[in-house]
């Protein structure tokens, strides 16, 4: 990357988290919240390094991926950084618990026992516990990763006490919307079961829908695009 571009990169990156920031602003704003309760990831998936490397240079430290893989490669290119908390925000295959157990200090997709299992056993002995939030399937996709609000109770009972693991909230992820307004009633249901569940932690909203999703509770954001513009496509 030569300098010019480089000097894009980090202007378009600094506009784009800047613009985040002050739409969580107005959102804690305009439901009587404190930003210092929403804690904002940004979601690198499949941009350059050189991005987010200009997003850590404008002070974000929460950094999210979502295939382990991804995770693990961007972990040993930014190892450099100091400081970031690193999350893996994708559903994960029970093949790859061991990448995520490795390099990640929260799981937002949890959603069977065996992977809970198989990331408390692969946790390494001098990390501490893997912040997990389980996945909940808001919009009840037939296809889509969680389980059902119902099921909510008997997985964390079934996590509770798995040593290296520390389930700290609730995630989902509504179906595509035109409007952000229709995702409005499904976070709105997550928080009333996370309540139900005696848990603090909601992982909701990303460049759809962040705005609804602070004014309705989120405690961790998971933006993208917002931030870093829209993603390249794959290749490799
Ligand atoms: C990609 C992704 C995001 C971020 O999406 P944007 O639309 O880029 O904000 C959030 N959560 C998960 C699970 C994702 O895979």
């Amino acid at each position: 990357m030569d300098d010019a571009s480089r000097r894009d990169v980090e202007s378009e990156v600094g506009r784009g988290l800047a613009g985040v920031r002050a739409r969580i602003e107005a959102a804690c704003a305009r439901s009587g919240r404190s930003p210092a309760e929403v804690r904002l990831v940004g979601v690198a998936k499949l941009q350059p390094d050189e991005a987010i490397r200009a997003a850590v240079r404008h002070g974000l430290s929460d950094l999210g991926e979502s295939y382990a893989q991804d995770l693990r490669s961007r972990v040993l290119a930014l190892a450099d950084l100091p400081g970031i908390r690193w999350h893996a925000v994708g559903t994960l295959q029970r093949n790859k618990a061991k990448i995520v157990a490795a390099h990640a200090q929260v799981f937002h997709a949890l959603d069977r026992v065996d992977i809970a299992r198989a990331l408390s056993d692969r946790r390494p002995d001098d990390a501490p516990p893997l912040e997990c939030y389980v996945e909940v399937n808001v919009g009840g996709e037939r296809t889509k990763a969680g389980v059902g609000p119902d099921e909510v109770g008997d997985l964390v009972t079934a996590l509770a006490g798995m040593p290296g693991l520390d389930v700290v909230g609730l995630m989902g992820m509504p179906p595509p919307a035109s409007d952000p307004e229709q995702n409005r009633p499904h976070f709105r249901a997550l928080r009333t079961v996370a309540e139900a569940a005696g848990l603090r932690g909601l992982s909701m909203g990303t460049t759809d829908d962040f705005d609804v999703a602070v004014e309705e509770g989120a405690t961790v954001l998971r933006v993208g695009r917002a931030i870093f513009g829209a993603r390249p496509a794959r290749h490799g």
